[in-house]
Order: C-alpha cells, then structure tokens, then sequence
C-alpha cells in the first residue's frame, strides 16, 4: 500500500513536489525483479556489493519521502539490506537536490509537517493511491 502526493500551504500558498511513498509501488522481500535491479546497480553501488557478498541477505524495497531543513521535499525508492540473522546490513540516506544536506526520512508519512515558509501546517493533497 503506497501514497503519493503534494505538500501544501492553505496559507501562504507554498507547494511540494510530489512524493511517493510506502512499499506497494516496488514490492517487497524475495522479489526476484528487485534482486536483480540490486544487482544491476539501480539502487547504488553499496547495496550491489553487499547483496553481491551476502546472497541470503534478506531486503525490500520501498519509497521513502524525506524533507529537508532547507524546505525541500522529495522522495526515492530505495532498498532496506538484511543479513540473515535479521542485523541491518544497509539503510537508505538521500542528499537534498537543492541544498546538498542530508535529508531526514519523514516518519509516518504524509504526518504533520510545518509549512517551510510560513510554519502553518501543511495540508496533504493526495494524487495517487496504490496497493
Ligand atoms: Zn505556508
Ligand atoms: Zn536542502
């Protein structure tokens, strides 16, 4: 089950671009077309290395939406790395595209956030659903 939307301010009119997340839209777990997008490197080069050296690595995919102190909001599908034994062995992080800082993953998205201009809160405009 998975959302995507905008962010936006009734108050002063701010907009986000849209942002996805949930786990519906990639699937999950043992998924042999997410075995081999790790494996062709779509995720990055740090997940192919460990799925390379760690074949019973358990993982799923998933979009994440993140914000960023600077206002920005964005979201990527990315893939969660388990050994085995279920210790964490790879957890996405994102850059932001506008201000290059490490962006923080928003927790039960799409939450309560603050408007980035105003610090109203922001409303949550929902554009697609899936499951
Ligand atoms: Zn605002
Ligand atoms: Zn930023």
């Amino acid at each position: 089950m998975g959302s995507g939307g905008i962010y936006h301010c009734r108050v002063c009119g701010f907009r986000s671009g849209e942002i996805w997340f949930g786990c519906g839209f990639l699937g999950n777990s043992d998924n042999p077309t997410i075995r081999r997008m790790i494996l062709d490197g779509e995720y990055g080069d740090t997940p192919r290395k460990i799925l390379e050296t760690e074949p019973d690595a358990h993982f799923y995919a998933d979009s994440i939406a993140y914000r960023c102190r600077c206002g920005n909001f964005s979201s990527k599908g990315a893939v969660h790395i388990f050994s085995s034994e279920g210790k964490p062995l790879y957890r996405p992080s994102m850059n932001c595209g506008r201000c290059g800082k490490r962006m923080r993953a928003i927790r039960d998205p799409p939450g309560n956030q603050e408007c980035p201009e105003c610090g109203m809160p922001l409303d949550f405009e929902l554009t697609v659903m899936w499951d």
